[in-house]
């Protein structure tokens, strides 16, 4: 590796030691209690897929280049140079990782491998070697925040298509205005993703409850977020928040998917509007009476898959539950559940990857929990955790249906 390469690696390794990467570099005490506790490496028992097996390869670079014994005595010191093999397997340890968070439960010091992750990714974005489909992913998110006039014609032609999806699902005689755009001082800015069912399903749960809302026209997916890259995820997660500013709606309600919903809400500082997840949106309406579902409707066993930036990360347990209790005669809780719910094994941006096979492996233990539970239908509320869930029911030959929680509201929500 050249010496400017390696200066350059070194410089964003030391940018990003802050006191918890201080702390968590030092206070590791090879217990071993966190290997059982990742899903990746519950399916594939190798070093590198343990939590504690991924944070020593950035531990390592750090003893290496931040403390003289490190760098005086590599042996001794138990630290590692830059160098191509190390890269190689920086990438192994990250992007293997879906950042969610269950070892850190885990551990008797808290240590967030997740976090030390991100410095990893960090580091490849650097030295090049950053997973190419989410860097050409991030990189067409930030142009078209910087050029999105451009973009918004066709945009309208778009979602004036999915209108008359809404106003036929919901009967009505006229489509326009199901989908407003650019509305000012709406009480919500709704953000989704590139799918229409992001768009159409909530489209019809606002309007059955006579929101006052407006449909962005970003995508809530960060895709720098995922790449490591923190200037292009700072960027995309702001050209929603300009959005919104513009147009001085109250509340932003972000589309299922995780990632988004906790970078909006929990990562980007101080907002002058309020922030929620969709799931939020529907309990709220549910509870006052907005809308109504048609009581205990389903007769199959139904489960739900806690997405771990919802759940663990994200504190929201009760509302997607209580939403489904409403429809479903026969709910099945997964074992273990809430903060200590098995990971899918699809986020962190691994479901963007061509890494089936691998998925489909990390996948096992939710595989087990699904089948524990005997339910036919699953629902979870991220996109990414619905595209593994797939990826696992097809990899192990499940008999369930996987389905969005917006998508089983619509089907059983009273016109
Ligand atoms: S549980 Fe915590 S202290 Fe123990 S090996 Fe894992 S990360 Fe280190
Ligand atoms: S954050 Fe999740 S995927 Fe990453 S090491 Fe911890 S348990 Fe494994």
């Amino acid at each position: 590796m050249e010496k400017q390469k390696i200066a350059e690696l070194r410089k964003i390794l030391t940018s990003r030691l802050n006191r918890p990467m201080r702390y968590y570099n030092d206070t590791c005490t090879r217990c071993g209690l966190c290997y059982d506790t990742c899903h990746a490496y519950q399916g594939i028992p190798e070093k590198i897929y343990s939590p504690v097996g991924r944070a020593e390869v950035v531990r390592k670079l750090y003893k290496k280049y931040t403390r003289l014994s490190g760098y005086l005595f590599p042996y001794w010191g138990d630290s590692t140079s830059f160098n191509d093999p190390v890269m190689d397997e920086a990438y192994k340890a990250v992007w293997s990782c879906t950042g969610c968070r269950r070892c850190v439960m885990n551990c008797p010091f808290g240590i967030d491998t997740a976090l030390m992750m991100s410095v990893g990714k960090h580091l490849l974005i650097q030295n090049g070697t950053a997973p190419e489909e989410l860097v050409m992913l991030a990189d067409a998110a930030v142009e078209k925040g910087k050029s999105i006039e451009e973009f918004k014609e066709g945009y309208r032609q778009v979602i004036r298509d999915l209108e008359k999806e809404v106003q036929k699902r919901l009967g009505l005689a006229e489509p326009d205005g199901l989908i407003p755009m650019e509305k000012k001082n709406a009480e919500i800015l709704y953000v989704g993703l590139a799918g229409a069912h992001t768009i159409v399903n909530p489209a019809i749960i606002f309007n059955a409850a006579r929101e006052n809302w407006t449909l962005s026209f970003f995508e809530g997916v960060n895709f720098g977020f995922f790449a490591g890259d923190p200037e292009k995820a700072d960027f995309i997660a702001k050209r929603i928040i300009n959005e919104a500013t513009a147009l001085n709606v109250k509340e932003i309600v972000i589309v299922e998917c995780g990632t988004a919903f906790r970078i909006m809400r929990f990562l980007m500082g101080k907002l002058p509007f309020k922030v929620s997840s969709i799931v939020e949106v529907i309990h709220r309406y549910l509870a006052a009476g907005r809308i109504k579902l048609k009581d205990k409707s389903v007769a199959e066993p139904v489960t739900y898959h806690d997405p771990c930036q919802i759940g663990r990360n994200g504190g929201i347990y009760d509302e997607p539950r209580d939403i489904i209790h409403a429809v479903a005669a026969d709910y099945r809780e997964m074992s273990p559940t809430r903060e200590q719910n098995w990971c899918c094994g699809g986020g962190g941006g691994l479901v963007a990857l061509d890494n089936e096979e691998f998925r489909i492996k990390s996948g096992k233990p939710k595989k087990e929990q699904i089948v524990k539970t005997g339910a036919k239908i699953v629902v979870t509320a991220c996109e990414n955790c619905v595209m593994q869930l797939k990826t696992i029911a097809n990899g192990y030959g499940l008999d369930v249906e996987i389905k969005y929680l917006t998508e089983f509201v619509c089907e059983n929500l009273i016109r």
